[in-house]
């Protein structure tokens, strides 16, 4: 270590300005939530069965909300973060906040409590006579997270409703020593997550009445002594025309004439500013927080150009990836930016909001599930807290003994990684070399497919089937527990699974699906699951991440060349298969989305990470279709929410997504059947890329979106099969066969029958038997009715 410290330029970055007495402030834009071990979890879906009340809900957030702020201050950090705390999501306590509140659940005001009707917006509402559904849920930019879209009319109307901001900020006033932050989603971003209702308007035309509320709020935060205030504006990000970014300079100015002596920190991320910089620099805030991880190209203009009244808060620490900070890296940057505008005007800060990484590596037991070389590697939301200060203590005139030790014990582990032989595969890195400007991808065109395949399958007109999962019910996880703490054996185990697959065959034959769906009672998670069974990727034991509401997955974590150790769904297809007469799907998830749901490595291009993954995949798909599955589903959820968020770098992202995608599916012949499915998402800026990959049968969300997409996929021409998923899933509603024959006529009215499969928008594992039922039965029946009128 000694020689690496004499070589470290610390020095050097340290001589450079001297306005260098006062230290670097530091911050996090927020921090997970669901509770390191999901205690908020269970507490809200304790309340939803009635099993906690609303005070016991709101003591459970309350101590979280306490370990979140006390991990903060622990680690150093100078400003915490509040009102980053959801009992479900940010952007939906922002539309409570506004008063955003759609009609249909104005009856409910009146007799359900606030926190119900909180929960009816997210969820749905089937009770005491009434039947609401749920509000739309989409993606939050490109990451795996969705959030409720906020719904906008013409004459919407805005007002103060929920006060839960102040209450946050008045509950960190009096926990923390720290000063807190009130994070909010800024007014512009605000809009532009929301969508219109009619098309006869458009939301930022919303702007002058929303406005007024937002100094109602500002005005309440800063009676109660609020005085730094994050406003979230990740929409700087993307594409912007002028007129949007006019309204950002006016917004934010009147803004600050009204609260002067507040602290405005303006954040964007996940990507560059780009050609939003100017506009950034130019807004009346005191900071403005850039992130460097992937936004680095803005540096050299925010040097020249930032105006000298504003700060800078440096996102150096990858709030999306879990990789220790390349403190090398880091603090050449914080030099750079100190040299420039001195210590007092660069903060501290990781590129986004922790929410998009686990809690704390040290929640992962020594001899748990990750390799053991692999920890030190990795730094979840509270190393990151630690790193920020570390580069913070790094940058200091006197850099303390522990600060030293931190960096040699960084700069060791970041060269371990480097050279570790566990990285390299040279056959993975052979057959990649191998497959290297080779045509992929299938030999027939999807209309002959479709005429073999159909005289094989011999399927009905608009055949119905599932996407895939069934409820994961308490007796599964039950099972699950005790083979992996040992008290069932693998044997008794994989019988136990056997059995709910059996009953799932044998229900979806009595109840007349045409193609089915084994369950996926093996697998906790789509992405998970291929994570445990693949060379070269780890899985935690206690890596949650929230992806909506309580739901959270376990990313795995992608840290060395990828291949398959052996068949991973082969055997279990086959038993399904063996049961019933009819098709059941293979099932597995594509590269795409593989990549996407898990944690990459950062020392090679994802592309071709993804060829790897692509690479494994293509030899399950051959050994399905050995094993006689006739139709394969390979979802790829994931693609579109990786698409880059300005349009500039979409199509070098697409070209390599898709090929991956036809790496795997492409060797098949031509009687075998490729489903794909995808969740959430305009579909509409990726409908070439949708056609390229040229699936036989594409299944979709769009249940919650109104069918509105299929109009484009019909504009378009799209060639292949599709399965509009024709009611939503997320909640527990139970759709009415009449219904459900609306849903079916809105997509007739796109398509001939003959195109059209009918099934839910996405898997039934969040579901519980006695909705799921009632709910397929119904779809079988709609999908009966139908085919009698065409
Ligand atoms: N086959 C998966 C399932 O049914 C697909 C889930 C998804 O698209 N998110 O659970
Ligand atoms: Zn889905």
């Amino acid at each position: 270590a000694e020689a690496i410290l004499l070589s470290f330029p610390t020095q050097a970055y340290r001589q450079a300005g001297n306005h260098s007495r006062i230290r670097m402030l530091t911050h996090t834009l927020g921090y997970p939530r669901l509770g390191a071990f999901r205690e908020i979890k269970k507490a809200c879906e304790g309340y939803w069965k009635g099993a906690l009340d609303e005070k016991a809900l709101r003591s459970a957030s309350l101590e979280e909300k306490h370990r979140r702020w006390r991990a903060q201050q622990e680690a150093g950090m100078d400003l915490v973060a509040c009102n980053d705390f959801s009992l479900y999501d940010h952007v939906q306590d922002m539309s409570f906040m506004l008063g955003v509140i759609p009609e249909r659940y104005k009856p409910l005001c009146q007799n359900v409590s606030d926190l119900d009707l909180y929960f009816a917006m997210c969820r749905g509402y089937q009770e005491a006579g009434y039947d609401v559904t749920a509000m739309e849920m989409t993606k939050w930019f490109d990451t795996n997270y969705h959030y409720i879209v906020p719904e906008f009319t013409r004459n919407q109307d805005f007002h103060y409703y929920s006060r839960k901001c102040v209450e946050d900020f008045l509950e960190a006033t009096s926990f923390c020593v720290k000063k807190p932050k009130v994070v909010l989603v800024g007014p512009i971003s605000y809009l532009l997550l929301g969508k219109e209702k009619t098309d006869d308007f458009h939301r930022l035309d919303l702007i002058n009445t929303l406005l007024p509320v937002y100094m109602a709020v500002l005005e309440d935060l800063h009676h109660a002594g609020c005085t730094w205030v994050q406003f979230d504006e990740p929409f700087l990000v993307t594409d912007l025309d002028d007129r949007t970014r006019k309204l950002y300079a006016e917004v934010y100015g009147v803004l600050r004439q009204h609260f002067p002596d507040v602290h405005f920190l303006l954040a964007a991320y996940f990507d560059g500013f780009g050609d939003n910089l100017q506009t950034a620099m130019s807004l009346p805030v005191d900071t403005l927080h850039l992130d460097v991880v992937n936004g680095l190209y803005d540096l050299p203009s925010v040097f020249r150009d930032v105006p000298p009244d504003m700060n800078i808060s440096l996102g150096v620490v990858d709030g999306r990836n879990i990789w220790i900070n390349d403190v090398n890296e880091s603090l050449g940057i914080l030099g750079l930016a100190v040299r420039e505008l001195g210590h007092d005007r660069v903060m501290v800060s990781s590129s986004c909001s922790l929410l998009h990484v686990p809690y704390d590596v040290r929640n992962e037991p020594d001899g748990g599930t990750l390799p053991d070389f692999l920890g030190p590697w990795l730094a979840f939301a509270r190393q990151k807290l630690d790193e920020i200060r570390l580069l913070a203590d790094l940058m200091e005139d006197e850099v303390s003994a522990d600060a030293f030790y931190g960096l040699a014990e960084h700069l060791k582990q970041l060269e371990k990684r480097k050279y570790s032989k566990f990285l390299r595969n040279s056959e993975v890195r052979a057959a990649l070399d191998a497959l290297a400007g080779e045509p992929v991808g299938r030999r027939q065109s999807i209309a002959e497919r479709r005429v073999l395949q159909q005289e094989w399958l011999q399927l009905p007109v608009l055949p119905t089937t599932m996407i895939g999962s069934l409820p994961q019910t308490a007796e599964l996880r039950s099972l699950r527990k005790r083979y992996r703490d040992g008290s069932l054996s693998a044997e008794d185990y994989g019988a136990g699974v056997r059995v709910l697959i059996t009953n799932a065959i044998r229900w979806q034959e009595s109840i007349g699906l045409d193609v089915l769906v084994h369950g996926e009672f093996e697998r906790t998670d789509m992405v998970e699951f291929f994570g445990e069974h693949l060379d070269g990727v780890a899985f935690t034991g206690n890596g949650w991440v929230q992806s909506y509401g309580t739901r959270a997955v376990k990313p795995p974590i992608i840290y060395a060349d990828v291949s398959r150790k052996k068949p991973m769904t082969v055997e279990l297809a086959r038993f399904a298969q063996g049961l019933s007469e009819r098709p059941v799907k293979g099932m597995l998830t594509g590269p795409g989305t593989i990549l996407k749901w898990s944690f990459v490595r950062n020392d090679q291009p994802l592309s071709d990470t993804a060829m790897q993954v692509a690479l494994a995949l293509r030899e399950e798909v051959m050994d399905l279709e050995l094993a006689g599955i006739e139709i394969i589903q390979i979802d790829e959820p994931g693609i579109r929410e990786g698409l880059p968020l300005k349009k500039a770098d979409r199509e070098s992202y697409l070209e390599w997504a898709v090929r991956a995608f036809l790496v795997c599916s492409g060797g098949v012949g031509p009687a075998t059947q490729i489903h794909t499915h995808m969740c959430y998402a305009d579909y509409a800026d990726i409908l070439d890329a949708l056609i390229r990959m040229d699936a036989d049968v594409l299944t979709i969300e769009t249940a919650r979106s109104d069918m509105e997409v299929l109009s484009e996929f019909a504009a378009a021409g799209y060639p292949g099969q599709l399965g509009p998923g024709i009611y939503d899933i997320h909640s527990p509603r139970i759709p009415s066969v009449r219904e459900l024959n609306t849903q079916l006529e809105k997509v007739l009215l796109h398509f001939a029958p003959r195109q059209i499969w009918v099934n839910p928008d996405c898997g039934l594992k969040t579901r519980e038997w006695d909705e799921v039922v009632p709910a397929v039965e119904n779809m079988v029946t709609a999908a009966r009715k139908a085919r009698h009128q065409v």
